[in-house]
């Protein structure tokens, strides 16, 4: 239910945000136990422009200042108010090469569930990806999902207002978590618009940071949580280039591997591929609209032209990072300062060149030689990795159950944890990975609590 404040009571779990990673976890925990759960919201029912400032950055590198808050909305929902709903799983090649601390499987296990909390059609999880039936295997067939981009506030708003174990608290900001370098005590929360003096202390058994890409890590970074851990370090985006290459593919060979479901039409080099030759996961989208007549192996036949856009992931780089600025928010907070440069070019020629040469010898298409330097590299709002995961304290943030090492009940949900971005855009995977988090939480209370 919706509360105007909390009083002295306690909670076994206290989630800091409330977008597809905050809500995704506060429902899976909600339907396996009993637990009391409170639910912390920055923004209100709808967007608020004076309290999407709290999002503003300074920032130096290849994005502006501006670019930042756009894709990191305070409201009921999050982010998810905006987004446009397009969905594919992470790849394995990360997980192949041991970037991830867990098994591929490990995550696969949850996109089904995932995939029903985003309204997707099923075979977002059933065909993630597809092999062509031609005797070169190095190049795949990897779609975008949608159904109609779930708005999260909208969609889950009753759940939440009904369910009775859990308690949503909007209009307040998280400002410090408190620790006793062992565990988090308290947290320290502020409503985002009103009273500037009205801070009040929240307690819990267990606390997940949901707060999106950047949130996570300057949040950590207020409290000065692991400080001796890469928190903010290794930040990553999406690198997007637009239209500078063609692509003409036999139409016969496409028609026989897209469904109509599929609204994104995606091709990449395979991860065994990727590994084997050390490239980053690379998707090259495509469309259907124009078809005209090329000679494919001396033999003419309908083929589809179009425009490639260029999706990769990026190399984990410690120098692109997020930490505290010397300016401040309306809250009187450190706002974050972003330091980022894709440093690209270089890697996006060697996968072109990778992916061109696979796609003749493939037989299902052929792609024009992009530039030598690509006019414009831009990001696909996605941020990723500044809480990253794995196995040691002095290398990632968290560890394979999102927990934060050598803190005994502080917990991380969102694309921060991811220590690799994939090519994939990041929310499904962000709400697959807070449905593992959820099962892992609600094991704590099963016999205490369990329903
Ligand atoms: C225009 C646009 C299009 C997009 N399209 C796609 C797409 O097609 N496919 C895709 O996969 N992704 C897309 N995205 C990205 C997608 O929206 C994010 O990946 C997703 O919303 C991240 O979920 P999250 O819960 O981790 O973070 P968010 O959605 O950002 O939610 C975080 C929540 O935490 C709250 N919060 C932050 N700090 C605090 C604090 N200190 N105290 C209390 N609350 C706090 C915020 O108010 C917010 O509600 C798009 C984004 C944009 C902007």
């Amino acid at each position: 239910m919706f509360i105007n404040e909390v009083g002295e009571k306690e909670y076994d779990i206290a989630i800091v945000g409330a977008g597809p990673a905050g809500m995704s976890l506060a429902l899976r925990i909600s339907e396996q136990s009993n637990a009391k759960i409170l639910l912390v919201e920055s923004g209100v029912l709808e967007s608020n422009p004076e309290i999407n400032q709290l999002s503003e950055v300074d920032a130096t590198g290849d994005l502006p200042s501006s670019y930042y808050p756009v894709h990191a909305q305070r409201n009921f929902g999050g982010t998810s108010i905006i987004w446009n709903g397009y969905c594919t799983i992470l790849e394995e090649r990360a997980f192949l090469n041991g970037e991830w601390p867990i098994p591929y499987t490990d995550i696969i296990s949850f996109y089904k569930d995932a995939v029903e909390i985003l309204g997707l059609p099923e075979e977002a999880y059933l065909e993630p990806s597809q092999r062509f039936p031609t005797d070169a295997y190095n190049i795949i067939y990897k779609p975008y999902y949608t159904g109609s981009p779930v708005r999260f506030g909208e969609k889950y708003r009753t759940y939440f207002s009904e369910h009775p174990n859990i308690d949503v608290l909007l209009n307040h900001t998280c400002t410090e978590v408190h620790s006793n370098n062992k565990a988090i005590e308290t947290l320290s929360l502020q409503t985002s618009t009103g009273n500037p003096d009205s801070s009040i202390n929240i307690r819990a058994k267990y606390y997940v940071l949901a707060c999106g890409g950047i949130g996570n890590a300057r949040l950590m970074q207020l409290g000065n949580i692991a400080p001796q851990s890469p928190v903010g370090q290794y930040f990553m985006e999406h690198p997007h280039i637009y239209d500078e290459a063609v692509l003409e593919l036999d139409k016969a060979v496409i028609d026989s591997i897209i469904g109509s479901g599929r609204v994104f039409h995606a091709l990449q080099l395979s991860d065994e591929y990727c590994v084997q030759n050390n490239l980053l996961n690379f998707a090259v989208s495509f469309s259907t609209d124009d078809v005209e007549p090329r000679i494919f192996l001396g033999e003419k036949r309908d083929a589809y032209i179009s425009d490639a856009t260029i999706r990769s992931e990026m190399v984990p780089q410690a120098a692109n990072r997020i930490s505290l600025s010397e300016n401040v928010d309306p809250l009187q907070q450190a706002k974050g300062q972003i330091d980022f440069y894709f440093n690209y070019q270089a890697l996006a020629k060697k996968s072109w060149d990778a992916f061109a040469k696979e796609l003749l010898a493939s037989g299902i298409g052929r792609a024009t030689s992009p530039p030598d330097v690509y006019q414009e590299i831009s990001g696909g709002g996605h941020y990723v990795g500044s809480t990253r995961m794995g196995a040691s304290a002095d290398s990632s943030v968290v560890d394979g159950d999102c927990k934060v090492h050598e803190t005994d009940n502080l917990y991380v949900a969102g694309s921060s944890i991811f220590p690799a971005a994939s090519a994939a855009n990041p929310t499904l995977s962000i709400v697959a990975f807070a449905l593992r988090l959820a099962d892992h939480l609600s094991e704590r209370f099963r016999g205490e609590y369990s329903l």
